[in-house]
C-alpha cells in the first residue's frame, strides 16, 4: 500500500482505487453507448435477468412488504431473533436432522459471519487459510484483525482438488500456530464455481482428524450460494459428513440470506457451530454474541422477520423455494451453455459445477480483462485468471463469450 494521508495502515493494503469499480464503470457506460444486447457486463456478483435487471423474488418481496413498523423499527437480539434463529438452522441444514449441538449467532451478511469465526477462532497475527481461488475478500477480512493470509492450491495439475497440497498447508500452520480458521467456499465456489465432492468431503475429514489433538481447528464451511448450487438435498451431504470431526476440530456454517432470498442489501445472514458438546456450542454463541455486540452490534431486524415469517407458513415457503427454483435452473443452463462451448472452442477453464462464476485460468489476468474489454465483453481479473459472471448475463451471451475469450487469449 502507497502513503495515504493520516489514516493508520495497519499492514492492510488499500488500493487507490478499487479495480472492479473502475471495470464496471466502463461497462456501464458501454451499454449506455451501445445497448445492453451488444455488450456483457459479467463483473456482477447478483442473480440478473437476460436484460440485466436485478432478479427480486416477487413471493419475498410481498413478505417484505407485510411487514409492521414495529418489526423492522424494534433491534433484534444480538443473537438474532428466536424465528430467525429457527428457520435459518432449517433453511441452512435445509431439513437435515443433526446430532451435533447447534449455535448460531446472526450477523449483517455472510461478511459478518466470516468476521465472527476470525476473530474469535483465531488470535491477532495467526495465518487463516483457504483455496488459492478465492473471493478476495477473505484476506481483506483478515487483514481487518490483524491475521494473516495463506492459501494451498485449490486443484492439482489433473484438475482434482489439491487434497496433498491442502494437508500440506493446514499442518505447516499447525506447526507455527495453535488455532487455525480454515475458509472452504463449495458448493458453487466464488470465482470457479467447483463444489467439492462427498468423496473429497471425506478426504479433508480424514486429514482434519489427523490434527494434533492440543491444536483447534475451526472449519468455515462458506455456504453462500448454496441454493443455487443445485438439487437441495444433494448439495448438503455433505454436512452429515461434519459429524464425524474430532472435538478440536469445530465444524461452522456461514449462511447468508443475500443470494438465497435476493438480500443482498439487507444484511441477513447467520454463523451456525455443529459442536459435539453443549459446551461448546454456548461458548460459540457467547464469544459470537460480545463480538457482534462490539462490531456492528445486533443485525438488521426486518429481513430476519420475513426468513421468519416464510418458514412459518408452509405454502409461502414452497412458494419462495419453487420461484428460486425457476431462477437457479435458469442459473444451471447458462453455466452448460458456457461449459458446451468452452470444450468447442477448447478453452480452457477451471473446473466449474454450478453456481454465479466460472473461471478461466491465465498468466496476465489483468492483460486479458483489458483485452476484452475491447469486444465489449467486462469481466473482474483475479490473481490466477478472469472470472466471468454468468449470474450477470444471457445464456445466449454464455454461449458467444467462450470463443470471444479464446481469441482474446490467443492474441495476447
Ligand atoms: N462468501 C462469498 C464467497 C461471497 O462471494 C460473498 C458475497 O459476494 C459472501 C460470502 C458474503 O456475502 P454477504 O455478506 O452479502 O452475505
Amino acid at each position: 500500500g502507497e502513503k495515504m494521508g493520516l489514516a493508520a495502515l495497519n499492514g492492510r493494503e488499500i488500493p487507490k482505487q478499487d479495480k472492479v469499480f473502475g471495470i464496471s464503470g466502463r461497462a456501464k457506460a458501454a451499454i449506455k453507448e451501445k445497448g445492453h444486447e451488444n455488450v456483457a457486463n459479467a463483473t456482477i456478483g447478483a442473480l440478473l435477468d437476460d436484460d440485466g435487471g436485478l432478479i427480486v423474488l416477487s413471493s419475498v418481496d410481498e413478505a417484505v412488504k407485510s411487514l409492521e413498523p414495529s418489526q423492522y423499527a424494534e433491534y433484534a437480539p444480538i443473537a438474532g431473533t428466536p424465528g430467525f434463529k429457527a428457520a435459518a438452522i432449517q433453511a441452512a441444514l435445509g431439513g437435515y436432522e443433526t446430532s451435533r449441538h447447534i449455535g448460531i449467532v446472526s450477523t449483517p451478511g455472510g461478511t459478518g459471519s466470516l468476521t465472527n469465526a476470525i476473530a474469535n477462532y483465531s488470535c491477532p497475527g495467526d495465518k487463516i487459510l483457504t483455496h488459492n481461488w478465492c473471493w478476495p475478500n477473505y484476506k481483506n477480512i483478515a487483514a481487518e484483525q490483524g491475521r494473516g493470509f495463506e492459501t494451498f492450491e485449490m486443484f492439482d495439475e489433473d484438475g482434482k482438488f489439491n487434497l496433498a497440497d491442502f494437508e500440506y498447508k493446514v499442518n505447516k500452520l499447525l506447526r507455527i500456530q495453535d488455532r487455525l480458521v480454515l475458509i472452504l467456499n463449495t458448493p458453487a465456489n466464488n470465482p470457479t464455481g467447483y463444489s467439492l465432492s462427498l468423496e473429497e468431503w471425506k478426504s479433508i475429514i480424514e486429514i482434519l482428524n489427523r490434527v494434533p489433538d492440543d491444536k483447534v481447528v475451526a472449519l468455515v464451511v462458506d455456504i453462500a450460494y448454496i441454493d443455487f448450487a443445485g438439487d437441495e438435498k444433494k448439495v448438503r451431504e455433505f454436512i452429515p459428513e461434519l459429524e464425524k470431526l474430532k472435538s478440536n476440530v469445530l465444524p461452522l456454517l456461514a449462511y447468508s440470506t443475500s443470494k438465497t432470498f435476493t438480500f443482498y442489501g439487507f444484511r441477513c445472514a447467520a454463523l451456525i457451530c455443529l459442536a459435539d458438546s453443549e459446551e461448546i456450542a454456548d461458548e460459540f454463541v457467547k464469544v459470537c454474541s460480545y463480538s457482534s455486540r462490539s462490531t456492528w452490534s445486533n443485525s438488521p431486524r426486518g429481513p430476519q422477520e420475513v426468513v421468519a415469517k416464510i418458514y412459518s407458513d408452509k405454502e409461502l415457503l414452497a412458494k419462495v423455494d419453487e420461484e428460486r427454483k425457476e431462477f437457479r435452473d435458469m442459473l444451471l443452463a447458462r453455466g452448460r451453455a458456457f461449459e458446451e462451448e468452452a470444450k468447442k472452442v477448447n478453452l480452457k477453464i477451471v473446473p466449474f459445477r454450478a453456481g454465479f462464476f466460472v473461471s478461466i485460468p491465465c498468466e496476465n489476468p489483468d492483460a486479458l480483462s483489458a483485452k476484452l474489454e475491447e469486444s465489449d465483453v467486462y469481466c473482474v481479473p483475479m490473481d490466477k485468471g478472469v472470472r466471468v459472471s454468468i449470474a450477470s448475463i444471457s445464456e445466449a451471451k454464455c454461449r458467444k463469450l467462450p470463443a470471444i475469450i479464446k481469441d482474446a487469449l490467443q492474441s495476447l
